[in-house]
C-alpha cells in the first residue's frame, strides 16, 4: 500500500496543496505516495483545487498500519486518533512540535517559513523533483493563503522567494489570482455560527488545560457582523459541552490588519492580560492579529 500524505484536521488550504505537492514529490523520488485529507475542503480549497484541475484527496480517519508523511502539522491531537500504530516516514512542517514521537527514524523538513508549501519548494530541490505548473499554482496559492498574501508575521523571505518561483512555473498572475482567492474565502452564504467557527480551529492541551483557537480570515470583517451574535452563544456551548479551559476565535480582517478577539475562558482576565488587549463583553479589537501560530498560541502557551 502506498504512503498517505496527511495535513491537519479541519483542513486549510496549505494542508490540501502539501499533501498532494508532497504525494508528488515523495512518488517521483521513489516513495509512492497518495494524498488524504480529514475532514471537507473549504471554500477557498475547492476554488484553488478546481483553478488548477487538481483532485480532492480521499478522506481519511484511520492510519493503522500504514506509512505516512505527515503536513502542515506536528500536533498529534490534529491526527487521527490511531496516529500510535502507523509508521510515520516524512514529517515536512511549519509548527511548533507538539509531542509528537516516531518508532524508527524519520525524514523530517522543517522551517519557521509562513507556509509548508514554501518547506516543500526545498524538498523537491533535495529530491530533484521538478514541481509541474498545476501542482505549482496550488502551491503558490497556499502560499498566498498561509501568510494572507505577506500581511502575516509569519512570512519569511523563503515564502516570498518560493511564491514567485511557483508563480512562475505555474504561469500566473498571483496577486490577482490570490485576491480572487480572498474575495472566494469571504463569501459567507450558506455558512452558520458553527461552520465558521470550525473552518479554521485547532485544539491544544496548554499546561493540561484544554484549549480551542479558532480564526476565520475575511477581506472585510463586516461581513461576518450578521453573525458574530450566534458565533457567540456557539463559542461558550462549544466551551461548556467540551469542558474546554478556554476558547478563543479571532475574525482576522485582511486590509485592516488586524483581528476581533473572542475569548470565552475559565479566566477570561488571563488571556486578555496575556494577549495584551482589554476585553469588553468578551471581546477586543487586537490591532496587528493575524496569526495563530506566531502571535496566540506561543504566548499562551507559555503563560496560561
Ligand atoms: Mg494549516
Ligand atoms: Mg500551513
Ligand atoms: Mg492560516
Amino acid at each position: 500500500m502506498p504512503m498517505i500524505a496527511l495535513g491537519h484536521k479541519s483542513p486549510d488550504t496549505d494542508t490540501v496543496v502539501s499533501a498532494i505537492a508532497a504525494s508528488y514529490i515523495l512518488t517521483k523520488a521513489g516513495f509512492p505516495c497518495e494524498p488524504g485529507m480529514q475532514g471537507e475542503a473549504s471554500a477557498e480549497t475547492k476554488f484553488v483545487l478546481s483553478k488548477f484541475g487538481l483532485q480532492v484527496p480521499e478522506q481519511i480517519t484511520s492510519v493503522a498500519g500504514r506509512e505516512l508523511c505527515i503536513v502542515d502539522t506536528a500536533n498529534p491531537m490534529e491526527l487521527p486518533s490511531d496516529l500510535a500504530e502507523a509508521k510515520i516516514k516524512f514529517i515536512f512542517d511549519h509548527h511548533a512540535l507538539k509531542g509528537i514521537t516516531t518508532l524508527e527514524p524519520f525524514n523530517g523538513f522543517f522551517t519557521t517559513a509562513g507556509c509548508t508549501c514554501t518547506v516543500l519548494v526545498m524538498v523537491a530541490r533535495v529530491y530533484n523533483v521538478a514541481i509541474p505548473a498545476n501542482i505549482a499554482g496550488a502551491m503558490a496559492l497556499a502560499i498566498v493563503s498561509d501568510t494572507v498574501m505577506f500581511k502575516s508575521p509569519t512570512t519569511t523571505d523563503y515564502d516570498k522567494h518560493a511564491l514567485l518561483e511557483l508563480a512562475k512555473t505555474a504561469g500566473i498572475d498571483y496577486e490577482k489570482v490570490g485576491m480572487e482567492m480572498l474575495r472566494e474565502k469571504s463569501k459567507l452564504t450558506g455558512e452558520t455560527a458553527e461552520s465558521l467557527v470550525h473552518r479554521d480551529y485547532k485544539e491544544f492541551d496548554m499546561n493540561g488545560k484544554k484549549v480551542a483557537i479558532a480564526q476565520l480570515e475575511l477581506i472585510d470583517a463586516t461581513v461576518a457582523d450578521e453573525f458574530v451574535p450566534a458565533i457567540r452563544e456557539y463559542l461558550q456551548t462549544h466551551k461548556e459541552a467540551n469542558k474546554f479551559h478556554s476558547v478563543i476565535f479571532f475574525i482576522t480582517d485582511i486590509m485592516k490588519e488586524g483581528s476581533h478577539l473572542y475569548v470565552y475562558s475559565d479566566s477570561d482576565g488571563k488571556v486578555a492580560e496575556i494577549m495584551g488587549c482589554d476585553l469588553n463583553n468578551n471581546c477586543a479589537w487586537v490591532p496587528g492579529l493575524m496569526s495563530r501560530k506566531k502571535q496566540v498560541v506561543p504566548p499562551l502557551a507559555e503563560k496560561l
